[in-house]
């Protein structure tokens, strides 16, 4: 499955490329102030898409959390900096996915607010997520115009349109 182009690695792969940090956080055995309680506990089931579904708490927001020691932790953004690393708290981190209860790192992407809302789940940021267009051509750069209010539009279905062949 491919989003905004990118291709998203397997559930398996992942797995297998963080199986050494994964080992001791899923184990409970991390030297990290923020632990995870639970030892032994698996925190989330891999599906088709290669999301790590988080299998524990999940807010009313649909995002995964977890407490530690009265403290409330989104579990996104806890495998995130735990997997990849720490990133500015100024910037979001979007889920690829559109799974918020997905932690799965390489689904996470640090973001600017302004990035966020144009993939966000409205009008426009499903548009800008379309590879194609609804008859099917690409929006390649030659092939797209983009109109006033942002979206995009098919440069051969507007010639086809103009050719009568539409
Ligand atoms: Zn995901
Ligand atoms: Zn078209």
């Amino acid at each position: 499955m491919k989003y905004l182009g990118r291709v998203l690695w397997s559930g398996e792969e992942l797995a297998e490329k963080y199986a050494r940090k994964l080992k001791p956080l899923l184990a409970g055995r991390t030297h990290r102030k923020k632990e995870l309680k639970n030892p032994g506990k698996t925190y989330f089931d891999v599906n088709k898409n290669g999301c790590w579904n988080w299998k524990m708490r999940i807010n009313a927001d649909g995002y995964g959390e977890f407490g530690i020691n009265a403290s409330c932790y989104l579990a996104y953004k806890y495998f995130y900096e735990f997997l990849v690393g720490p990133y500015d708290k100024k910037l979001r981190l979007d889920h690829l996915c559109r799974n918020r209860a997905c932690v799965n790192p390489e689904h996470l992407e640090v973001v600017t607010q302004q990035e966020n809302v144009r993939r966000g789940n409205g009008l426009a940021g499903i548009n800008s997520r379309k590879t194609q267009c609804f008859r099917g051509h690409n929006f390649s750069e030659e092939n797209t115009y983009v109109n006033p209010r942002g979206g995009r539009v098919c440069k051969t279905c507007i010639r086809l349109k103009r050719q009568g062949k539409l």
